[in-house]
């Protein structure tokens, strides 16, 4: 770590597109559209009516037209994923903006094009699809074709179909967009310094992390006020999507409000009670650090705007080409080949980290497909939290990289298994930088940070999805009230703060802004889901030393040509069992012991 302050550019840390395209105005742009476009005709002209045969096609048909379909896509992604990076790198340059939105166009039409092809595989009937997935000619498609059946039973006829999807858009989406629209319209007047400025909902969000408690008592307050003001659209809102999602579960025959999600998500509904319940069984963990940071904030007990309150001095910093040693090294400790594809990775400028104005904020890894390497965006500021945010992105990044060996079709990772490389590249850096850090207080900043992220995604996440459950119970029998929300909210946090923090009465409208209720129920538990399944994972590697390394790297090379119980059953992880969970909050334990020792060392006792 060095002194270098605070957002000093990261030099040379720009990317290097052009093994990609030349620029934006490169006449190769139009050619690739040119021909995905006539190599989709071509694609539709041989294939349609021909896969959804009597007794299905044959296995070579069948593996022509994938090898096709996926030549089509591959051209697609590239020139896509090219006007997606440019954009980002720069989203106030118009030429960047017209060249996204030409080649989003071009590729809508491609796609439609191209829909038949799934809708046809889901038809053919069981006994012949049994077969041509049998067909080992056919083993590195078999993962997809099965997951493009899966919907099989779930879906309507094709007039059902579609008056849901033409209704949809005055049902479930119109929905949304109200509540985007009267959330995103929120001003939140909050006073400083003598001045009244009016915030919005992610600005007064972020005030959770201020250093003055008064500033985060009356920003709580302030957010809740103005939300409880619309509390009856609010509840009225998720009320209908609640029905309607029920109603349209009932049409489908899905068994109950999560099944769909589970089907999406590749998972047995036990694993995921299993995981859930284990989550809840370690709250006491939780709870023991409240009550650590209460003792460090000098408080009796955490209000619920406490828990993200900082606990240390301002972070030290570290230089771009640091991070990078420190990287490279957490890495290479780790194994050697992480080490090199890392250093990949800087080397040939896959990463725009430089911050400058008009780039997209945030992080993000693309990888485009097997014959492509991935880039990373990210904002280097040079604070320890960006270190660690670089180290998940090439997590990201090694992951794209090391499943090269797949199909573009099985390539990416699915939901459940996404951030397997990422979380656990961020955990290697992380251990680093304690070991680095120079004092204790910092080194208390450091972990306390890191375990309120974890709970963020492992407690925070299970508690959504528990009010979600309860809410679904609850309109079974009845409307859903803010009031009866209130009280499902208040239940579900319940389990996780105990009595380690206090809730008062404006937490009752806590659940009133979530996104995820809105746009994508019981989706939340696949954060938990991964966030325990990495930590888990980090634990076997403690346990069994280099010799778990082989088989993460497999896992990694199989990139989503697998469920995710087959897949980390191949590294000998049975993800019913509870006890595989249970590792994930052994890691857990070892930061709140840790908490516990430094809050000794620096209170003297
Ligand atoms: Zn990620």
């Amino acid at each position: 770590m060095s002194s270098l302050p605070p957002g000093t550019p990261a030099p040379a840390a720009t990317w290097d597109l052009s093994d990609l395209f030349a620029g934006p105005d490169d006449p190769r742009i139009d050619q690739e559209l040119a021909n995905a476009a006539r190599d989709a005709e071509e694609f539709a002209r041989t294939y349609r009516g021909t896969i959804d045969v009597p007794g299905g096609p044959s296995v070579q048909h069948l593996l022509a037209a994938l090898q096709a379909f996926e030549a089509v896509i591959e051209r697609l992604e590239r020139v896509e994923a090219y006007s997606h990076l440019l954009f980002s790198a720069d989203t106030t340059n118009p030429i960047h903006r017209d060249l996204q939105q030409k080649v989003r166009q071009r590729a809508t039409a491609i796609q439609t094009t191209l829909l038949f092809f799934e809708l046809e595989w889901q038809k053919v009937d069981d006994t012949a699809a049994a077969q041509l997935m049998d067909a080992p000619e056919l083993a590195r498609y078999r993962y997809y074709l099965q997951r493009e059946r899966r919907n099989r039973p779930h879906t309507l006829s094709e007039p059902e179909e579609k008056i849901i999807a033409e209704l949809r858009v005055t049902g479930a989406l119109a929905w949304r967009t109200l509540f985007t629209e009267l959330i995103s319209g929120l001003k939140f007047p909050i006073e400083r310094d003598g001045q009244v400025r009016d915030l919005t909902l992610a600005e007064i969000l972020a005030l959770v992390r201020d250093p003055n408690r008064e500033v985060r008592r009356m920003a709580h307050e302030t957010q809740y006020r103005v939300l409880r003001q619309h509390d009856q659209t609010l509840a009225y809102i998720y009320n209908t999507l609640v029905q309607e999602k029920r109603t349209l579960d009932r049409l489908r025959h899905f068994p109950d409000p999560m099944a769909s999600r589970h089907l999406a998500n590749d998972l047995d509904p036990a694993v995921v009670d299993t995981m859930l319940q284990t989550v809840e069984a370690h709250a006491h963990l939780a709870q023991e650090y409240f009550r650590l940071k209460a003792r460090l904030l000098r408080l009796p007990r955490l209000a619920i705007y406490d828990q993200y309150a900082p606990i240390g001095p301002e972070a030290e910093t570290c230089d771009y080409p640091t991070a990078q040693r420190y990287i490279i090294d957490a890495f290479g400790q780790f194994s050697p080949r992480f080490a090199d594809l890392a250093r990949q990775f800087f080397e040939r400028r896959w990463i725009d980290a430089e911050v400058r104005p008009g780039k997209q904020g945030g992080a993000y890894c693309m990888s485009i497909s097997p014959s492509h390497h991935p880039y990373i965006l990210c904002n280097y500021t040079g604070n320890l939290r960006d270190v660690m945010t670089v180290a998940h992105e090439l997590g990201h990044g090694l992951h794209g990289m090391l499943a090269r060996g797949q199909t573009l079709l099985e390539y990416h990772a699915s939901l459940a298994l996404a951030e397997t490389a990422s979380v656990f590249g961020e955990m290697l850096v992380f251990d680093r930088l304690v070991e680095e850090a120079a004092d204790p207080r910092a080194q208390l900043a450091l972990i306390g940070g890191k375990l309120e992220d974890i709970f963020a995604t492992v407690f925070r996440q299970t508690i959504l999805t528990r009010f979600e459950q309860f809410a679904f119970a609850r309109q079974e029998k009845e409307r859903l009230t803010p009031t009866a929300l209130g009280d499902d909210w208040i239940a579900a946090n319940r389990r996780y703060y105990g009595d380690a923090v206090e809730m008062d009465e404006n937490y009752r409208w806590g659940w009133s802004y979530i996104p995820h209720f809105i746009n994508s129920p019981f989706y939340c538990y696949a954060y938990s889901f991964g966030e325990l399944l990495v930590l888990a994972l980090y634990r076997m590697h403690q346990e069994q030393g280099d010799a778990f390394v082989p088989g993460y790297l497999h896992l990694l090379e199989r990139g989503g040509s697998g469920s995710p119980a087959a897949l980390l059953a191949d590294l000998g992880v049975d993800i019913a069992d509870s006890a595989f969970w249970s590792k994930g909050f052994a890691e857990i334990e070892r930061l709140v012991n840790r908490v516990r020792e430094l809050v000794r060392t620096v209170s003297g006792n």
